[in-house]
C-alpha cells in the first residue's frame, strides 16, 4: 500500500514536474498557443495549418484520434491522448494511453494503435493523427518516433499530424522530420570488422 501510493505520489508529482518543464522548454514565440515552438518555428518541415484545410480523410483522421482519446485509461496524469492511424491500404486503428500503477507498463497511444494494426496484419503507414488537449501540440514521444519507423509507407515515410480536441489548427510534419537518423536494424554486410 505504502509503495503503491509512493509511486502515485512520485509519479503525479514527476508529471506535474516534467509538465512545467515542457511548458518551459516549449514556450511559444507569442503568447497566442497555437505558434510553433521555438526551436521549430525557422523550420520548413513543419507547419501549423487550419483544421478545415486539411483534406476530409485527415480531418476524420483527427476526429477519430479525438474519439478514441476519449477512453483514454489515465488514473494517475490525468492527461490523455488519442492516436489514430491510416494504413495503405485505407484501414483505419485507433489506441489511447494506457497507465499503470507501477509506471513503466504505461503504453503510450500510438503504440496501443501500432499493435492493433500489426495485429491485423497492416505494416505499412501513410498517416498517423495523434490528438491531445495542452497548450502545446503534443509529439509521439521517442519511443514511439522510433516504433512508428519501422512502419513507414512504401514511400519510406509517413505524414504527421498533431491535432487538439478543439480541432482549429493542426501541426504537420513527416515521421523523418522528427526521427532523423532513425536507427535501422544492422546487417553482416554492413558490419565493418
Ligand atoms: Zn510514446
Amino acid at each position: 500500500m505504502y509503495r503503491s501510493c509512493f509511486h502515485m505520489v512520485t509519479y503525479t508529482y514527476l508529471c506535474k514536474k516534467l509538465a512545467g518543464d515542457r511548458r518551459e522548454r516549449w514556450a511559444p514565440l507569442h503568447t497566442a498557443s497555437y505558434e510553433l515552438p521555438r526551436e521549430l518555428a525557422h523550420m520548413e518541415n513543419f507547419k501549423v495549418v487550419d483544421f478545415n484545410s486539411l483534406s476530409e480523410s485527415v480531418q476524420e483522421l483527427l476526429k477519430t484520434a479525438s474519439e478514441v482519446r476519449k477512453r483514454a485509461y489515465i488514473p494517475y496524469s490525468n492527461f490523455a491522448v488519442g492516436c489514430a492511424i491510416l494504413t495503405e491500404e485505407g484501414k483505419v486503428y485507433t489506441g489511447c494511453n494506457i497507465e499503470n500503477s507501477t509506471l513503466s507498463p504505461t503504453i503510450c497511444a500510438e503504440r496501443t494503435a501500432i499493435g492493433k494494426t500489426v495485429c491485423d496484419g497492416y505494416t505499412k503507414f501513410k498517416s498517423v493523427a495523434v490528438v491531445a488537449h495542452q497548450q502545446d501540440f503534443t509529439a509521439p514521444c521517442g519511443v514511439c518516433r522510433q516504433t512508428l519507423s519501422e512502419f513507414r509507407g512504401s514511400d519510406g515515410d509517413m505524414d504527421i499530424f498533431l491535432g487538439k480536441p478543439s480541432h482549429d489548427k493542426v501541426l504537420v510534419t513527416k515521421l523523418s522530420h522528427m526521427l532523423p537518423l532513425a536507427y535501422v536494424s544492422f546487417t553482416k554486410d554492413n558490419i565493418v570488422s
